[in-house]
C-alpha cells in the first residue's frame, strides 16, 4: 500500500462539511423541532446543500445530541462491519 497523499477524511467532510458550533446573536427557530432558540444561546449548524449552495442550518442543542448519537450509533455500525470484514 502507498502512503496517501494529504489529509486523512473524515465522512462528515465528505457529505457537506462539519457541523459547527455557535453562540447565537438573533434568536432562531430550530431546524427540526421549531423550538426558538434565543439569542446568546449556543445552537448548532449543519451545512445542508440546496441547489448547488450550502446553508447552514440551526438545531437546538437537544436535537443535535440526538443528531450526534445517530451519527455515533451509524459510525459505530460502519466501525462493526470494518472489524468483522478485517478477520
Ligand atoms: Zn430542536
Amino acid at each position: 500500500m502507498t502512503k496517501p497523499k494529504g489529509k486523512t477524511p473524515s465522512l462528515l467532510v465528505q457529505s457537506t462539511g462539519i457541523p459547527i458550533a455557535e453562540i447565537l446573536t438573533r434568536k432562531s427557530a430550530c431546524t427540526r423541532c421549531k423550538e426558538d432558540i434565543l439569542s446568546g444561546k449556543r445552537c448548532f449548524r449543519i451545512p445542508k446543500t440546496v441547489s448547488g449552495f450550502t446553508t447552514r442550518k440551526p438545531y437546538c442543542l437537544t436535537c443535535f445530541r440526538q443528531i450526534l448519537d445517530k451519527t455515533k450509533a451509524d459510525i459505530a455500525e460502519l466501525e462493526s462491519e470494518f472489524n468483522r470484514e478485517q478477520k
